[in-house]
Order: C-alpha cells, then structure tokens, then sequence
C-alpha cells in the first residue's frame, strides 16, 4: 500500500497496485472479463443502489482499469479519478455533470486544435458553447464569466505553443464566481506540474501522450481535487436528486467523491467511453517510468531548442524552458522540473520550407501524436490544426511557419544532427 506522503516515484510504480488476492500476482493483472459475478441477489441490490463498492460490469467498472485510476488520483493528488477512452472522451465526461442547454464555458484561446473544434463545434450540439479568450488578460477572463458559465477550462502547458497558464490567478477568478477550474495537464504530466496544488477543481488528462509514453493506446482521464462546493445552487446533477439515478443526491451523499461517483455511475453508464483493461494495463507499464522519462524528455528538449534558437535559418522558438520565452518566469512556480517536451519553432523561409524540412527528416517521425519516446514533427497548420481559421492558429501558437517538435529520448546529439541536415534539405546550408 502507498500513502500521499510516498515521493512520486515510489507513486507511479505502486499507487493503485497490490498483488493480486487470488493468486498473488505481482503485476496488475488484465481482468480481461465483461462482467462479475454477485455473491447473492442482495449483494447485487447493494452494488446497484451504490450502498457497497463493487464490481457490476465492465463499463462501469474494472479492476485493472480501477487500479489505473487510484494511480491517477495519487499522482494528481486528488481524491478520486476515473479513466476513459481517450482525452477527447475525458473532456466531454469533465463537463457532462456541470452543463446543461444553454450553459457554457470559459475556454483558453491557446488549447489542443482537436479541442478547440469540439468546444467551438461539437459541443454546440448538446446546447452547450464555449467563449474563447487569452486567459492572460484577467479584465477579459473575468468578465466572460456570466451567469451560465459552468467551468473554466485551460491547459496547463499549452500544446503546441508551450504557453504556461497562471494557474492561480485564473483558479482565483473562477473562484470567485463560484464556477470550476478544469485543467488538461497532458502537456506536463503530473511529474511536471500538479494543478490541483494550485487551485484547479479537475484535471483532465490524455493519457495517450506522455503517461502511457509510447504511443501504443488512447486514454483519458479526470482527476476530482474534492474540493469544490457543488452544493452552490450551479449543479444541479451534483447537487439536486438526479433522476437518471432514482433521485440520488450525489453531493450529499458522497461528499468529496460526488464528481468521481457521478462520472461512473452515470458518465460511464449512459456514455459508455469506458477505457478498456488492455489500454489500462499499457498505460500502467508507461506510468511506472514516467518520472524517468520525463526527466530525459526535458534534458533533450532543452538541447534541441537552445540549438535551434541559435540557428540563422530559424525565426524563433517557443519554449517555456528558453529564458527568451514570455512564459520562462512561469516555470519555476509552475512546472520546476521543466517544461516538458513539445515545442515549435518558425522557419524564415515560411511555410514552403517547413514542408520540406518535414519531409527531409530520418529520425524525427511525421505522425499526428505527441508524448512519444520517439522524437515526433508536424506541420500543426496543416495537419492537427487544420480546421482552425488562420486568426485560430495563430492564436493557438499554430501559425503556417510554424513546426510541432515532440522531442522524444534518444540521444540528443542525433536529434540535432537530423534537424541540421534536414534544415539544409529545406532552407539551405546554415
Ligand atoms: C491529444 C490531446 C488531447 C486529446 O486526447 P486524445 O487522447 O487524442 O483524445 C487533448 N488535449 C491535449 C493537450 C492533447 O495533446
């Protein structure tokens, strides 16, 4: 058993695992199984009225999936965590309790493309809407909030721009109007950088990325800190008997577990993005060496983007851990160990040039996907954030000069070495 004062990587190998009870399996084993069988008829009653913890079915619950989930939870340093399919799947179940018809967001204009376009788009189909605004600017943050607003929702380090949110200034404005903070901490991980340490309600997570590390399976996840008040006449879901559970009071009934219950009880149940134990055991085997990896993502991240900041045929780069970068002073309250791995950087010769350099790398690999132990390039205006408008992509760090580097952890000196000769492919010798 781990306890929350466990230093983070004792955390990432043992939080959520035991051997296994009926065998003594050390590893957590795959409960590759759909359903469970109930002891007798009243023990059924009881896990169906949520009166005992249990297993019922799979898209609710299962244990190597449960096991993920308390890792989750302690890395975070929340109260309770639930897992899904991917992080796309894990923003939709964040909101799903807080909003109604008519309600909206407050949403950064520096976020992931794919979430722009389901907050700008998608969402709209289930009454709800999000405004978007630079969450630096705290008069214009403040005054989006309205009446309807139901949560506030950020990125931590922002992909692809490396843009570090003010954490507790904009914790503090949603606060203040008695609305919730969601955090997507993809980008830094927990190793990096612990949002609920600085005010954030919920943290969302695709574990996709750097968790599971390799690139091998989709996930999500939503971390509850536990410590907002849903009683405040804004949830009713939480709050209020929720018909789509015979008139439970989950906020009454559950305390600080009222978002975690909900989310299984009835975000799973009638949702269905269950994250399946196979993709839970892959993203197990990452975690366990996510404090290691991090550490080497960010030594080479570090390199490569000093290297290419000196370089002629560059324009700039937008890393946090560059002194030149506006969000290097952010780092240190909020992400000390480094600012994690994903960065871009501006060609002179614009976007002719950035085509070709993506098309003259040998190690960098071209994908969709970031987080990898694999070093990984994209175009983001031409590819992850296509859909966006070009006022959009700007505004995302996403601009058409502009490439995506996921730096992974082979040797450093490799990875400059490939930039170099595809920087001379595409924009001449230096
Ligand atoms: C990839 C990504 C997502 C979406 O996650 P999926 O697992 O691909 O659904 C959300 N936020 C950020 C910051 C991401 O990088």
């Amino acid at each position: 058993m781990t306890a929350p004062t466990h230093g983070f990587d004792t955390l990432q190998i043992h939080a959520g695992a035991r051997p296994d009870p009926a065998t003594g399996a050390r590893q957590t084993p795959i409960y590759q199984t759909t359903a469970y069988v109930f002891r007798d008829a009243d023990h059924a009653a009881a896990l169906f009225n949520l009166q005992e913890v249990g297993y019922i079915y799979s898209r609710l619950t299962n244990p190597t999936v449960a096991a993920l989930q308390e890792r989750m939870a302690a890395l975070e340093g929340g109260v309770g965590a639930v897992c899904c399919s991917s992080g796309h799947a894990a923003q939709i179940m964040a909101l799903f309790p807080l909003m109604g018809p008519g309600k909206n967001i407050v949403a950064s204009n520096r976020l992931y493309g794919g979430t722009v376009t389901q907050f700008s788009q998608t969402i709209r189909r289930f009454g709800w809407s999000a405004k978007f605004v630079d969450i630096d600017d705290t008069e214009a943050l403040a005054a989006a909030i309205d009446e309807d607003t139901r949560a506030v929702f950020c990125e931590a380090v922002a992909n692809p721009g490396g843009h570090i949110a003010d954490l507790e200034t904009v914790a503090r404005l949603a606060d203040a109007q008695g609305v919730p903070l969601i955090v997507d901490n993809t980008t830094a991980t927990p190793y990096l950088c612990r949002p609920i340490e600085h005010g954030a309600t919920l943290v969302v997570h695709s574990m996709t990325k750097y968790l599971t590390g390799n690139g091998t399976v989709t996930g999500g996840a939503i971390i509850d800190s536990g410590k907002f008040d849903w009683s405040n006449g804004k949830f009713p879901s939480l709050s209020e008997p929720e018909p789509a559970y015979h008139g439970l009071k989950f906020h009454e009934t559950f305390g600080p577990l009222a978002f975690t219950f909900h989310s299984i009880a009835i975000g799973l149940r009638d949702l269905g993005m269950t994250l399946n134990p196979q993709a839970a055991h892959y993203t197990m085997m990452g975690i366990e060496t996510l404090s290691l990896r991090m550490d080497r993502h960010v030594e080479n991240a570090v390199k490569v983007a000093q290297w290419l900041e000196k370089d002629p045929r560059v324009a700039y780069v937008t890393y946090a851990g560059l002194p030149s970068s506006p969000s290097y002073a952010r780092m240190a309250k909020y992400c000390p160990k480094g600012a994690s791995s994903l960065f871009t950087f501006s060609l002179k010769g614009g976007y002719e040039d950035c085509v070709k350099l993506i098309d003259s790398v040998e190690i960098f690999s071209h994908v969709a996907n970031l987080g990898d132990t694999r070093s990984l390039i994209i175009h983001s205006a031409s590819t992850t954030h296509r859909q966006l408008t070009e006022e959009q992509q700007i505004a995302a760090g996403a601009a058409p000069d502009v490439v995506r580097l996921s730096i992974g952890t082979e040797d450093a000196d490799d990875l400059i070495a490939d930039l170099d000769q595809a920087l001379t492919r595409a924009s001449g010798p230096r």
